[in-house]
């Protein structure tokens, strides 16, 4: 008899899954496990809303495995130790697994491939996470792109994704392995239960994700060069959590894509968001250092500031900035922030309060269900203007401008900030502006049942250009 290990990682998923198809085809049994290893993880450890989703991706991956006749091991703990340890007691010849991106893993896959190579055991590893290898993609020179045009153009010429891989109809796993109980890893919150906003938002899981796609493809694809703008609509494919756990591969949301008859330039923009995911990965493989420091050095000097107590309130919702507030509430509410809100919170936190983008980028870690290293990362950067590509420190978000021009009903924000429900659209975005009449009929007392702005966004949008004048020289310019 022979066997071989399929070590999942994030690619919770059966379908499309060419390292699993490689170790269930060259094998009589094949032990399929998942390793919570937050150690090896160290800073980067999956955050609350990451680990409440884990939870239910395993759970669900668990019963689609029995289903198939197969068993899931899981197992808390050193990696390092835990799969040489199980490749020796089965006597396999190969463990399987998809690459990974995060340095932390990247350099333990180099550790795990050296201690099996001892052994005589490989460590195959498949590109199941994203569409490209991050080392073929050179520019005419041989280099490293550092910009996403020129990128996205040489991943277009790669052509399309390759063919689907059906999922497994039988798994035959060795018996007798021991596996510890989900529940006993408790990553679901228990008091205070504050998942319940998660509950009501997703369904983690392979299933779920094939679900979202369809639904996005039908309702939302043809008009999403528009409505991916519009956080108060469900403009967007919500796919981010599925894909960063690998329950639905990029390249089965390309090949759906590519063949729906709803096209048009709605899903040329979609799949470009695919590709600015995969530079978000290239990047992080070429730059390990990215989630700690900035691409471009001299933003490590600015004057960033040491404020907690707006931080908290940045973190709270309650900074009385109405579109900022809704969506960090949305955040803590869903796990999940839409895209164009994402960059207005961050850039109203590292511009308007200047304080470091790597605050901002850890509190997102924490809750966001969708946090992904390579895709925070770079989006942060690119916010605060340090990173590849990134938008000019210089072009600062107004909170109430964006507030007006894609929440112009202030549908998002009566949504998440409900205190302001009563509020004509006309103030919605900028309450202070009202006069007392107004704020009475609405029934708000500024300072009271919703906050004073905690900074003036005039003030706040010239310290930074002062601060970023200190480092770059140049003067201010206008706002987005
Ligand atoms: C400050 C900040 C932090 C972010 N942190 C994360 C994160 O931790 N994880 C994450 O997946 N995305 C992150 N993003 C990118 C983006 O906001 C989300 O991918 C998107 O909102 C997810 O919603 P969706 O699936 O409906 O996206 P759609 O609009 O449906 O896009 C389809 C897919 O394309 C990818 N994508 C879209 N926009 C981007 C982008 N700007 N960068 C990289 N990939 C993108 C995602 O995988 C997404 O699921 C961040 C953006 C900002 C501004």
């Amino acid at each position: 008899m022979t066997a071989n290990i399929f070590w999942f990682r994030n690619d919770l998923r059966l379908a499309d899954n060419p390292g699993l198809a490689a170790a269930l085809e060259r094998a009589d049994k094949t032990a399929l496990i998942y390793v919570l290893d937050d150690k090896a993880a160290g800073d980067w450890a999956m955050g609350g809303a990451a680990r409440w989703w884990l939870y239910h991706s395993l759970l669900s991956l668990g019963q689609a495995i029995a289903e198939r006749g197969g068993k899931l091991i899981l197992r808390r703990g050193d990696a390092g130790s835990i799969i040489p340890r199980l490749a020796a007691e089965l006597k396999a010849e190969t463990v399987f697994a998809s690459r990974r991106f995060a340095p932390w893993g990247r350099m333990q896959d180099r550790e795990i491939a050296e201690a099996l190579k001892s052994s005589g055991i490989a460590l195959r590893r498949h590109l199941s996470t994203y569409l490209f290898p991050p080392e073929t993609i050179k520019t005419k020179t041989g280099g490293t792109y550092g910009v996403f045009t020129p990128f996205s153009r040489t991943c277009y010429d790669q052509g399309p994704p390759a063919p689907a891989i059906a999922p497994p109809e039988r798994i035959d796993s060795p018996r007798g392995i021991a596996s510890d109980a989900l529940d006993d890893w408790q990553l679901t919150p228990v008091k205070p239960d504050w998942a319940a906003g998660l509950r009501a938002a997703w369904e983690p899981g392979e299933a779920g994700a094939k679900q979202r796609l369809k639904r996005f493809i039908r309702e939302a694809m043809q008009s999403y060069k528009t409505g991916r703008d519009i956080p108060g609509e469900d403009g967007t494919s919500g796919l981010s959590p599925h894909l960063h756990f690998g329950e639905i591969s990029p390249a089965a949301i390309w090949r759906a894509a590519g063949r729906s008859e709803n096209s048009g330039a709605g899903r040329d923009i979609f799949l470009k968001e695919l590709i600015w995911r995969e530079f978000a990965a290239y990047l992080l493989w070429h730059h390990p250092e990215m989630p700690e420091q900035p691409l471009r050095a001299e933003f490590a000097k600015l004057p960033w500031r040491d404020d907690r107590e707006s931080l908290q309130a940045w973190q709270r919702g309650l900074t009385g900035i109405p579109i900022v507030d809704a969506g960090m509430r949305q955040l803590w509410q869903a796990g999940w922030m839409h895209n164009r809100i994402r960059m207005v919170t961050a850039s109203f936190l590292t511009k308007h309060l200047l304080i470091p983008w790597q605050q901002g980028e850890a509190w997102f870690w924490d809750t966001l269900v969708d946090a992904d290293l390579a895709s925070n990362t770079i989006n942060w950067q690119w916010v605060a203007g340090c990173g590849a590509d990134a938008a000019p420190y210089f072009r600062i978000f107004n909170p109430v401008l964006q507030g007006k021009k894609f929440d112009p009903d202030g549908n998002y924000v009566r949504k998440f900030v409900p205190e302001l429900a009563a509020m004509p659209d006309k103030f919605i975005h900028a309450p202070w502006e009202a006069n007392a009449e107004v704020l009475a009929a609405a029934k708000i007392k500024l300072g009271c049942d919703y906050p004073h702005p905690i900074i003036s966004l005039t003030r706040g949008r010239e310290r930074a250009l002062a601060a970023y004048k200190k480092i770059s020289g140049r003067t201010g310019e206008k706002d987005g």
